[in-house]
């Protein structure tokens, strides 16, 4: 691979901007529709004044970047945490919009984000906050121009929020507006388990191309939310041995495999600390868990986990990432080195915006489907993704993550020339 631009290695928009070179120049992109991939449509800033409980009013710092509109509205989640950096949201907008274009959905990509602490904030308080800036960007966002969806610091309950008030501002109830809402307002059967079953259908497909057996398969899970505990379970379910799992108070390595259902009890239902599951094997810090032996890493928490510093320790035979850039761009050459089977985030963890897509489909359409419905579209998409993804990066002899990025800008691109520039 040729020497990355990247000055600063844990910068995530370097990191994303770093796998563009590289596949726009694999890809021969000419000079201008390069250009116009390169930078986000639109970058808004809005200052969100929330009177907090005390009574003080408080000044929040918001962000919602679009990325691009060329096949369709902009898709992406709002974050709610305190090291939220415009930088981060524009890579996150630009991985939306390649993400969707590798499952082949009619979205552009774009993210939202607010500096603020969620455990810090009352309910009210995140009411509020979420309220306020939503009505700052009702006239950028809608079923046709821009649909949200939670992020890390968001849920469902957010999304309601972000409904209700797009829907006062229109005066007619918009539930198309955002996704991964309630089920009782327009929310999808399988949304919540979308991410970490695309992670499963990955994974099986892997599987089958090296020639392994899910029960001799030890899978290590980093993160123990949405996405790396459905996975966790799914896996599990489906025969999988769960030997490490981690959330950020610390992880459990044990070799012989966790009972998933019963650490989802330990930590949902019980509220208890994953570290002190006690049926547990081996503590660990939720970094070191990474490096613990095993055949499938799943990094599903944050970004910038795998480093070059520690890229050589990773012991896996395949790297699924659920979580969105959870390995530096400098990073992927040791690990390519190291013939790790990647799969890279913008298709290991598509299933859900995939699912968010469905959910729009059938808002708009006023009819819902039946679970099993969703879950069979779900796997179609997936798994055809991926053996598209495969097939582009034996063709052209590159590893998956540039091979899915090339695919995605490819087909951007395209739509970009059929439809041409509007001056
Ligand atoms: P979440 O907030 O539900 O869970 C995050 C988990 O990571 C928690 O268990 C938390 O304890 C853990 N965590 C946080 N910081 C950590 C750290 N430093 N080390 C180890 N663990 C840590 O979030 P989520 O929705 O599961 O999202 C996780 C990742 O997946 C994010 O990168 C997100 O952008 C990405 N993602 C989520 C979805 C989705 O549908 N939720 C879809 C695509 C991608």
């Amino acid at each position: 691979m040729a020497t990355l631009a990247v000055q600063n290695e844990l910068n995530v928009y370097e990191s994303a901007d770093a796998r563009f070179e590289t596949a726009a120049r694999k890809l021969g992109l000419e000079d201008g529709l390069y250009r116009y991939l390169k930078y986000p449509n639109k970058e808004i800033t809005v200052y969100i004044p929330v009177a907090m409980d005390s009574g003080r009013l408080e000044i929040f710092v918001g962000y919602r970047v679009h990325h691009s509109i060329v096949r369709g509205p902009c898709k992406g989640g709002i974050r709610f945490a305190p090291d939220v950096t415009l930088d981060e949201v524009r890579a996150l907008a630009a991985w939306m919009t390649w993400k969707c274009a590798v499952v082949n959905i009619p979205f552009g990509g774009g993210k939202g984000g607010v500096i603020c602490d969620p455990a810090k904030l009352s309910q009210g308080e995140l009411e509020r906050i979420t309220r306020r800036y939503t009505a700052e960007l009702s006239e950028w966002i809608g079923p046709e121009r821009d649909v949200p969806a939670p992020d890390l610091g968001t849920n469902e309950q957010t999304m309601a929020w972000v409904m209700d008030t797009y829907s006062m501002h229109v005066r007619h109830t918009t539930t198309a507006v955002v996704t991964g809402k309630p089920l009782d307002l327009g929310g999808s059967l399988g949304r919540k388990e979308a991410t970490g079953r695309g992670c499963q259908l990955v994974c099986d497909k892997a599987l089958a191309r090296l020639g392994m057996k899910r029960e001799t398969t030890r899978v290590v899970v980093q993160g123990f939310g949405n996405v790396g505990s459905m996975a966790a379970m799914l896996m599990h379910r489906a025969g999988y041995k769960i030997v490490g799992v981690a959330d950020v108070h610390g992880g459990l390595y044990n070799e012989k495999g966790f009972d998933i259902p019963k650490v989802m009890d330990w930590v949902y239902v019980q509220r208890r600390p994953l570290p002190e599951f006690p049926a547990g094997g081996t503590q660990f810090t939720a970094h070191e868990i990474l490096f613990q032996p095993c055949d499938i890493l799943l990094p599903a928490a944050v970004e910038n986990q795998i480093t070059t510093e520690n890229a050589h320790r990773v012991q896996a035979r395949i790297l699924c990432e659920g979580a969105n850039g959870p390995t530096t761009a400098l990073a992927d050459e040791i690990l390519q080195k190291k013939g790790v089977f990647v799969i890279p985030d913008i298709l290991a963890n598509a299933g859900g915006v995939t699912v968010s897509y469905f959910e729009w489909v059938q808002d708009r359409q006023g009819l819902f489907w039946r679970e099993d419905e969703v879950n069979q579209r779900l796997q179609d998409v997936i798994e055809r993704s991926f053996d598209e993804v495969v097939r582009y990066a034996d063709t052209h002899d590159v590893d998956n993550r540039i091979a899915a990025y090339m695919l995605a800008i490819d087909r951007v691109a395209f739509a970009l020339k059929l439809r041409g520039i509007y001056a």
